[in-house]
C-alpha cells in the first residue's frame, strides 16, 4: 500500500473528513484491522486565505510546494491538495516534488463521465467558480460542459463557506440556499452538481436533493484509495 501525503487545513473542517474517509476507503477494501498509511501537512488555514484574498497565488504555491516536499521526504508515495481552490496552484506543487498528485478535478470529473453527464453545475468559492483552472480542466481533458451560478449566487456560495463552513457552522438557512441554487441550475440543463469545495458536502447531502451530487473529497478519497492500492 502506498503512503498518501496528505495537504490540508483547507480547511481542518474537511481534512478531518479525508482521514475518515481514506481510513474507512482502505478497510472496505482490504477488511480486518487495515487502515490507510497517511502522512499529513496541515496548515494554518488563515495565512491561505490571507494569500488567496490578496491574490499572492506565487506564495502560497512556494509554501504548499515546500509542505509537499516535506511530505515526499517523509517518504509519502503520492500527494493530495484537500481543497479545490488549491488546486489553483498545483504546477508549484508538483514542481517542488517528484512524486504524483492526484488533481480532485481528475477524480471528479472520471466520477462525472462513468455516470454518463455531459453538462455539470459548480459550487465552489469564487476562486474556483470564476476562474478557468478548474472548469477548463474538465472541459479540455474530460469534454464535460460545467456552468456556474449568477454573480449574486456566486456570493453567497463563497461566503457561506469562509464564514461559516470553513469555521465549522452548519446553517439551515445556508442549506436552502445552496438546494436552491442547485435546482435552478438543474432546471437549465446541468445533469449533475460537483460540490467543488471540499467543505460542502458537510452542507448538502443527497437527501437533500434529487439533483445528483459530485461531491469532490468522496470522489477524491474514493480515487485516491484506488491510487494507494493499485
Ligand atoms: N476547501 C475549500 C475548497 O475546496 C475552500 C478553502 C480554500 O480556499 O482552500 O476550495
Amino acid at each position: 500500500m502506498k503512503t498518501i501525503g496528505l495537504l490540508g487545513g483547507m480547511s481542518w473542517e474537511s481534512t478531518t473528513a479525508y482521514y475518515q474517509l481514506l481510513n474507512e476507503g482502505v478497510k472496505a477494501a482490504l477488511g480486518g484491522l487495515h487502515s490507510a498509511k497517511i502522512l499529513l501537512h496541515s496548515v494554518d488555514f488563515d495565512e491561505i486565505a490571507t494569500m488567496q484574498r490578496e491574490g499572492a497565488w506565487d506564495a502560497a504555491g512556494e509554501l504548499l510546494g515546500r509542505a509537499a516536499a516535506g511530505l515526499e521526504a517523509a517518504g509519502a508515495d503520492m500527494t493530495l491538495i484537500c481543497t479545490n481552490t488549491m488546486h489553483l496552484v498545483e504546477a508549484a506543487v508538483r514542481a517542488h516534488t517528484s512524486i504524483p498528485l492526484l488533481h480532485i478535478a481528475d477524480a471528479t470529473a472520471e466520477a462525472a463521465r462513468e455516470r454518463g453527464f455531459k453538462k455539470l453545475a459548480l459550487l465552489g468559492s469564487s476562486f474556483t467558480m470564476e476562474q478557468d483552472f478548474y472548469k477548463g480542466r474538465i472541459a479540455e481533458k474530460f469534454g464535460i460542459d460545467v456552468v456556474v451560478p449568477e454573480d449574486a449566487d456566486r456570493k453567497i456560495i463563497h461566503d457561506v463557506i469562509f464564514d461559516e463552513l470553513c469555521k465549522g457552522t452548519i446553517s439551515e438557512k445556508s442549506r436552502t440556499e445552496y438546494v436552491r441554487i442547485i435546482e435552478q441550475l438543474h432546471q437549465e440543463g446541468a445533469d449533475a452538481a460537483i460540490l467543488g469545495c471540499t467543505e460542502i458536502g458537510l452542507l448538502v447531502k443527497p437527501e437533500h436533493t434529487d439533483v445528483p451530487l459530485l461531491d469532490t473529497t468522496e470522489l477524491h478519497c474514493a480515487a485516491a484509495v484506488k491510487m494507494a492500492l493499485a
